[in-house]
């Protein structure tokens, strides 16, 4: 644009409204500035595995405080924490690592058909590798029943993998009683948290979680970071997906990226401390926002209110295609859980894996909320989605 070209018309200007917390957040302007810090000549910039001067130290020391935050946001030890390159690597170093690596006590994993796609395709690919898997269906509320999984359980179980919350429906798993199933089978329990970090109370030993997959970007961090906590007594077997300098014990080799890092501590710690108020507030505008569409006819929660967080909101609306009705909203940002083949339009699988009817399912937007979501927001969200639904159903 030249100096000199006239302004562009305001709806240009003005951006959508983000209602998509759940794909991914906005990075945390204190997170940002923390992480500004770690990248140029005049901060801590040096490799933190450098042994031979001072700034590399320094480095060190800042990776080191990074893994105390993330820590303890879930109770757990900082030398249990591995770095990775976010919560899909987690998911692969968890189940590929752990199942490889403790193929000779058996060869069976328990999971989910709900499952964020981490955790299906990983347990596919390891399907390809000759282990065996059982895909529990879960109830209606998209929650995995502990008894369904007790009766899951064989002699040559050795992991079980179940997020904590789902990532479209919000879904809330009870972890503690999951875990109990889990150990008194002798087996292993992976959680993916992705979505429940900042979001919900977390606490690996009273939940008795063993492996537990993070993100730094779901909570207000940088993309590209994560971490897989991995318990340490009793020690926990995983083989390496990534070879290289050592790094991490052995689990995941590669030089460390120190702002990445350094950025999701900070966004943890800042869940630490806001978490809970950022979620009471959250819910006070998810209230606002399903008091403000009363009046619309044939909507349809998928999301089931008092096992599910919050922060999503997943709705059908009878007769109106969720592709189309995404076109009609001009002004806020969402989602759909449907996948776009170029043939044809899939259902999300999360929603028929909770006996959604599919053309119901076709029909679905995910809203989520986050920190910087304000009631202007939610109501211009409703005013548009008023204006929408009544336009395609005319
Ligand atoms: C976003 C998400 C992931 C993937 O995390 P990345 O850090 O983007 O790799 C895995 N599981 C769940 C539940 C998620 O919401």
């Amino acid at each position: 644009m030249t100096p000199h070209s006239p302004r562009p018309p305001s709806r240009i200007m003005n951006a959508p409204v983000y209602l998509d917390y759940a794909a991914t957040t906005p990075v945390d302007p204190r997170v940002a500035e923390a992480m500004s810090r770690h990248l140029g000549l005049d901060g801590i910039f040096a490799n933190p595995a450098s042994r031979s001067h001072m700034a590399g130290w320094q480095a060190e020391q800042a990776v080191e405080s990074a893994r105390r935050q993330v820590a303890d946001l879930i109770g757990a030890d900082p030398r249990e924490i591995v770095w990775t390159s976010g919560a899909t690597e987690a998911d692969n170093l968890a189940l590929i690592g752990f199942m490889r690596a403790n193929r000779a006590r058996g060869r069976h994993l328990v999971t989910s058909t709900i499952e964020h796609k981490a955790v299906v395709d990983t347990a596919r690919a390891l399907e390809a590798e000759g282990f065996e898997v059982t895909w529990l269906e879960p109830q209606h509320d998209g929650r995995v029943s502990p008894s369904k999984l007790a009766a899951a359980m064989r002699d040559d179980t050795t992991l079980v993998s179940l997020m904590a919350v789902n990532n479209e429906l919000g879904a809330i798993n009870d972890l503690a009683a999951l875990s109990a199933v889990v150990h008194a089978r002798d087996a292993v329990f992976h959680v993916d948290a992705a979505q429940a970090t900042g979001r919900l109370p977390l606490d690996v030993v009273e939940q008795g979680i063993d492996l537990m997959s993070l993100s730094g970007h779901k909570v207000y961090g940088p993309k590209g970071i994560g971490a897989l906590y991995v318990k340490r007594s009793p020690d926990i077997r995983l083989e390496a997906l990534i070879h290289g300098g050592g790094h991490e014990r052995g689990m995941r080799s590669g030089t460390l990226p120190t702002h990445q890092i350094v950025g999701m501590g900070e966004a943890f710690a800042l869940a630490a401390d806001e978490g809970a108020a950022d979620q009471a507030r959250i819910e006070s505008l998810s209230n606002r926002f399903l008091a403000g569409l009363q009046g619309l006819e044939g909507i349809h929660r998928n999301t089931d209110t008092g096992v599910s967080v919050p922060n999503i909101v997943n709705l059908s609306f009878d007769g109106i295609d969720g592709e189309s009705l995404l076109m009609a909203l001009r002004g806020i940002a969402v989602s759909t859980g449907s996948a776009c083949n170029s043939a044809s339009v899939e259902p999300s699988y999360v929603l028929t894996g909770i006996g959604v009817p599919r053309a119901r399912a076709l029909t679905a937007l995910r809203f989520s909320f986050g920190r910087f979501t304000g009631e202007a927001d939610i109501d211009a969200a409703v005013a548009d989605l008023q204006h929408a639904v009544a336009t395609l159903r005319r």
